[in-house]
């Protein structure tokens, strides 16, 4: 019996849908209070925040009467929120009561920086409490590896939130040393592991982490990064564990959607975020089942209100319903970024997420790189760097062989348009910075698309 995703009490309490509803009037109810608040958004956003005085200037004063109108607003991209961040913030500086910074990994260009009143991060406090009511229950234990030293970093506001439901946590932070951590994880005797998906394959892998087997760790929450399926599957393997994948990014306030019991795509935080999802080259709604960019406006955010944010990310909506019986929609898994792919030949496109599925299904693999570049002859080079763990056995031959079952890779190869990867290995310890930014081919030459 897979038990009803807790978002749907949460989100129909927040946007006070009564309570005989069901099904189709449910949602309707549901929009209705999103039409609502995109509204109360849009009026704030225009009053108080100097890009969106300037960006909404056109459009008409009276409020939106459908969700069909929204849709005719212009989009918010990352490079305006990079390019003048205080231009967004819609309360005093005073009232700001925490500041994240945000740099591109190996990128030099101005950083993005996201403001959030008390009442922004109660909000986040109060997803996180009732998201995690799928993977833990009172009393359980809860690892956390990511960031948690500051007050109200990711870490901190997730603990906060597992502290209302009589969880306790530990913010380790982000791992540096697998077999310390899994030590740390035992010896707190935790029942659920939170973590960036690299960084807790790098535990299991790890000869203690192994050793855990079945039945200790009941369950994973990966976030952070998507979610390569070969290795929410390693870790299943591993630990016999059940693997929940979170979707947020700081943008939204860190948290976006969770999955239910049913592992079948995110149910999102649709009291807090209206989320679209739009066709790429004409900035269009896509239809529910059509792959697209994931779009989302801020609800109920005080300090820094996002209007049709463009994520980048790729993914699309499950028209059907969730087996757990939610009228909720739901989000089916992030396939990367379209900023992260490269195009190898006019109908060849080579993204991070077929190399991952690739590659981590290798054994022994704990993490990789990838960059690309141009031979002089205007081939493509890719160079693979790969960890692997103490006496993997794996070899140069086995990770071509991964490669060669990538359909862009053998394509461009037999089309003389790729040259064959070269492949380094790499002791282990951790790449630089934490981890935490997020994974993507590097172009190592300015002549790529
Ligand atoms: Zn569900």
């Amino acid at each position: 019996m897979i038990g009803i995703t807790p978002l749907d009490a949460w989100i129909a309490d927040q946007a006070q849908i009564g309570r005989g509803l069901t099904g189709s009037s449910w949602l309707d109810a549901l929009r209705q209070y999103q039409l609502r608040k995109l509204n109360e958004t849009i009026d704030h956003a225009r009053r108080s925040s100097p890009f969106y005085r300037d960006r909404l200037a056109s459009l008409p004063q009276a409020p939106l009467g459908t969700l069909a109108e929204f849709a005719g607003l212009p989009f918010t991209s990352a490079s305006d929120l990079a390019g003048n961040p205080a231009s967004f913030l819609s309360v005093s500086q005073d009232d700001i009561a925490r500041v994240v910074t945000l740099r591109s990994s190996g990128s030099t260009g101005p950083a993005k920086r996201l403001f959030f009143t008390e009442a922004d991060l109660e909000s986040t406090v109060d997803f996180f409490h009732h998201g995690m009511s799928t993977l833990v229950r009172p009393g359980q234990m809860v690892m956390i590896f990511l960031p948690g030293e500051s007050p109200d970093s990711v870490g901190d506001l997730l603990a906060r939130g597992l502290r209302r439901m009589k969880v306790p946590s530990v913010a380790y932070g982000p791992v540096v040393d697998p077999s310390h951590a899994v030590a740390a994880a035992i010896s707190f005797g935790a029942h659920c592991i939170v973590g960036i998906p690299t960084q807790i394959l790098a535990l299991a892998r790890s000869p203690t982490g192994a050793a855990i087997g079945h039945g200790r760790i009941e369950s994973v929450l990966l976030s952070t990064d998507y979610v390569p399926r070969a290795l929410a599957k390693t870790l299943q393997e591993i630990w016999g564990c059940r693997v929940f994948t979170h979707y947020g990014m700081t943008e939204m306030g860190l948290g976006g959607g969770v999955e239910c019991e049913a592992l079948a795509g995110y149910h999102l935080r649709e009291g807090d975020l209206y989320f679209e999802v739009i066709d790429r080259e004409t900035g269009a709604v896509c239809a529910d089942g059509e792959l697209g960019e994931v779009v989302f406006t801020t609800l109920t955010r005080k300090g820094m209100p996002l209007i049709r944010y463009r994520t980048g990310d790729v993914a699309r909506i499950i028209a059907e319903p969730c087996p757990c019986g939610s009228a909720l929609r739901r989000m089916e898994q992030v396939r990367g970024r379209w900023s992260g792919a490269v195009r190898l030949a006019a109908d060849c496109i080579l993204t991070l997420p077929e190399l991952d599925e690739a590659l981590f299904a290798l054994p022994g693999l704990l993490d990789y790189r990838v960059s690309v570049s141009k031979t002089r002859s205007g081939r493509f080079r890719l160079l693979i760097e790969v960890k692997t763990g103490e006496g993997s056995g794996l070899d140069v031959g086995a990770i071509l062989r991964a490669l060669d079952g990538v359909e862009a890779i053998r394509i461009a190869v037999a089309g003389q348009k790729l040259v064959l990867p070269g492949v380094r290995f790499r002791a282990g310890g951790p790449w630089a910075g934490n981890g935490v930014a997020k994974r993507q081919i590097v172009a190592l030459s300015d002549t790529l698309a």
